[in-house]
């Protein structure tokens, strides 16, 4: 079958890759000119990096990512006042876990795919008509195609599921935070593979030194407002007047914003659907489930859904109805599990209260206990999900 996939983040690609395996013909379209560069760090863990095992990509993401050696929580003086090595904790993951630049993680899933697989940048879909066959798909900039599935992988804010399914309101939840991440270069002091929080009432600060001099920020805030989509200015200016007044290097943080190389901002929200298909036209990562990035674990359930999507293609021999209903039914609680528990973490980065927050501090501090880390994150390193057997390659592709 001929599928197009919008989108070349995280789970497009994925897809892609699978779909070309099992021999049907996947073309991407992604609206960024490129593949986007830089930005912020996720951890990756759990069935997510058995798929990118599978896809043979592990050694690429070992040697792109980082392992951190303690994450520590400090005073607005600097001072270190609670910390624990998260090492212990990831062994439990049989060393399966890794923190990588969002942009390392796609970058090496496009390279898994095959040279055949057509990827278009600078476009987008404007139309899409399922006339029962066909998917007939009008793009924003080249000549109308047909295509046999398209499957919508742009990400929370999703424009395939705003003209199959309709507006993102009817499907997020917003959870009271906003997010801000970006990088600079030649930012000091650094604390190599050290995760450095500052938590106050309403909004955290977290800095990690990444390689070639840059460092990661990312600020985390009670927010129930709007953010400004784009123009990067209005961002910085709503990032200052929040943040203005906080202590310890925030003012030095937010004085080097305008040589941010990327600059992300957004509220944390997650995406809750009855359905992920509507005819030809399926959903899948964020566009489909985002968990939010409070659930740490977005990207990794992006691969395993594309994963699981392939696989229930190819075993249902073209018949897409029987597929789509598959993909649903086996990971829709597992995602709804995540989802839920993710709504409660938000205390964890930006606490409501003085209350909230000693708990929280308290908490960061009994990790340096290994067996109080494991009983408190092991079980969440643990993914209740059983992934079926990968796609038969076609003969073409094996
Ligand atoms: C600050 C932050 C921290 C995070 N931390 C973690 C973490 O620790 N662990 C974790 O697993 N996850 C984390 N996540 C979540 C993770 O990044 C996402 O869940 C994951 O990227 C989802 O993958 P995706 O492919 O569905 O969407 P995306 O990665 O968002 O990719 C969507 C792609 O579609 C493209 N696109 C968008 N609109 C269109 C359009 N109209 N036409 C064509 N292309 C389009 C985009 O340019 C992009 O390339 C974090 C997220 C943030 C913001």
């Amino acid at each position: 079958m001929r599928i197009l996939i919008v989108g070349a983040g995280i789970a497009g690609p994925t897809l892609a890759y699978w779909l070309h395996r099992a021999g049907h013909e996947p073309v991407i379209v992604e609206h960024a000119p490129a593949l986007r560069d830089g930005g912020y760090l996720v951890d990756f863990w759990g069935s997510g990096f058995d798929v990118a095992d599978r896809m043979g990509i592990v050694p690429r993401l070992v040697e792109r990512g980082y392992v951190m050696r303690e994450v520590r929580e400090v005073s607005d003086s600097g001072r270190r006042i609670a910390h624990f090595d998260p090492r212990p904790v990831i062994g439990t993951a049989g060393g399966r876990y890794v923190s990588i630049a969002r942009a390392d993680l796609a970058g090496a899933i496009c390279d898994a795919l095959d040279d055949e697989v057509e990827m278009i940048f600078g476009d987008t879909v404007r139309s899409l008509r399922d006339d029962g066959t066909k998917v007939q798909v009008e793009f924003e900039h080249r000549a109308p195609q047909e295509f046999d599935l398209v499957v919508g992988a742009d990400g929370l804010h999703s424009r395939v599921r705003a003209l199959a399914f309709g507006p993102e309101e009817q499907f997020a939840r917003e959870l009271g935070i906003a997010v801000a991440a970006f990088d600079l270069d030649g930012y000091r002091p650094r604390d190599e593979l050290v995760a450095v929080t500052r938590t106050q009432v309403g909004v955290q600060t977290l800095r990690v030194a990444l390689r070639d001099d840059a460092t990661m920020f990312c600020f985390m805030f009670r927010h129930d407002g709007e953010v400004p989509a784009d123009g990067e200015a209005a961002q910085r200016e709503l990032l200052r007047s929040r943040l203005s007044g906080l202590k310890w290097e925030v003012p030095a943080i937010l004085a080097r914003l305008p040589e941010a190389r990327t600059l992300y901002l957004d509220r944390a929200s997650q995406i809750r659907m009855p359905s992920w298909s509507s005819g030809r036209i399926a959903l899948v990562g964020d566009a489909a489930a985002c968990p939010s990035l409070l659930a740490g674990q977005g990207s990794a359930l992006a691969m395993v859904e594309a994963y699981v999507l392939a696989g229930e293609l190819s075993r249902a021999d073209g018949d897409h109805r029987v597929a789509f209903s598959a993909y649903r039914s086996r990971l829709a609680s597992v995602v709804s599990t995540k989802q839920d528990a993710a709504v409660g973490l938000g205390a964890a980065f930006a606490p409501r209260n003085g209350m909230q927050l000693l708990l929280r501090n308290t908490v960061v501090a009994l990790m340096a206990i290994p067996l109080v880390a494991r009983l408190a994150m092991g079980h969440s390193l643990r993914d209740p999900i059983e992934l079926p057997a990968p796609p038969e390659p076609h003969a073409a592709a094996a």
